[in-house]
């Protein structure tokens, strides 16, 4: 078996229980060297072979956890935050499934559920956004035609913007020219969970600058939308005259 597993957004305490145990019970770790916490690999038992995929190839992967599979070895590929966004682990599933070679997924904690604790926020506020959006601008991968920042600026709910910190001039303009006024805050999250994290609060229009000022150029999430500003309205949920499935309120 082969368990792609999320390794979370860097603290090495921020796996899951069971990716940790998976990671301590493999006989090869494939790791993703550009973002994965290399102090992870610590937990590794004596013996374990360990290859950096930031220095392979789609194929030289497959062909390593092919090799540890057919030696009945456990194997572990370990992606940065959870798989499933911006992984590639789509193309290697379904290399694994032309081999025959069975997989499971653990999930991880994303860097965009990491930003909003460092940032102290929810995404999700009553009566400001009920939405988050997830995107990136296009950079040597495309993003489609339909899918621009611009047009997903022109509903102003919660955005987190990956793998665009190389083109903050040209987001800022982009979200301006979509819908969202100059000044509704934004956010540059460099790192989170990292000792390194530095959390940034600016406004969209500001964006480029901020992060120029920080020094930052990679590694860092965008995050935009009213949420930031702290004003809403409190849920219904906890409301004392509403009545739930578990609560009576004062209202009937
Ligand atoms: N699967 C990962 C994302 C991989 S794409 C996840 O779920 O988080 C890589 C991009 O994720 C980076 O360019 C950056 O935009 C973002 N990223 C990853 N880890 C981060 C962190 N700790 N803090 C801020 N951004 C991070």
């Amino acid at each position: 078996m082969v368990h792609f597993v999320g390794a979370g957004p860097g603290a090495v305490d921020l796996i899951t229980v069971r990716g940790l145990r998976l990671l301590k019970e493999a006989d090869v770790i494939v790791y993703a060297g550009s973002l994965v916490n290399p102090q992870l690999l610590g937990s590794r038992r004596e013996g374990c072979e360990v290859h950096n995929s930031a220095y392979m190839t789609l194929e030289e992967v497959i062909e390593v956890m092919a090799d540890a599979w057919r030696k009945g070895r456990k194997v572990v590929r370990l992606h940065t935050g959870d798989p499933a966004i911006y992984g590639a682990i789509k193309e290697q599933m379904d290399a694994l499934d032309r081999e025959g070679i069975p997989y499971e997924v653990c999930p991880g904690v994303s860097s965009f559920c990491a930003a909003a604790a460092a940032l102290k926020e929810e995404y999700t506020l009553p009566e400001v956004s009920q939405s988050v959006i997830i995107t990136r601008m296009a950079g040597r991968t495309p993003v489609p035609k339909r899918e621009t920042v611009r047009s997903f600026a022109a509903h102003q709910a919660t955005m987190v913007i990956f793998l665009s910190t190389g083109l903050l001039r040209e987001l800022s303009k982009e979200l301006i020219e979509g819908g969202y006024p100059e000044d509704t805050p934004a956010a540059v999250v460099y790192k989170a969970t990292w000792p390194e994290e530095k959390v940034c609060r600016c406004t969209v229009g500001a964006l480029a600058d901020t992060a120029e000022a920080e020094g930052i150029t990679k590694t860092a999430l965008i995050i935009v939308g009213r949420f930031l500003d702290g004003d809403y309205q409190r849920s219904r949920l906890y409301d004392p005259a509403f009545t739930t499935e578990f609560r009576k309120g004062s209202e009937d």
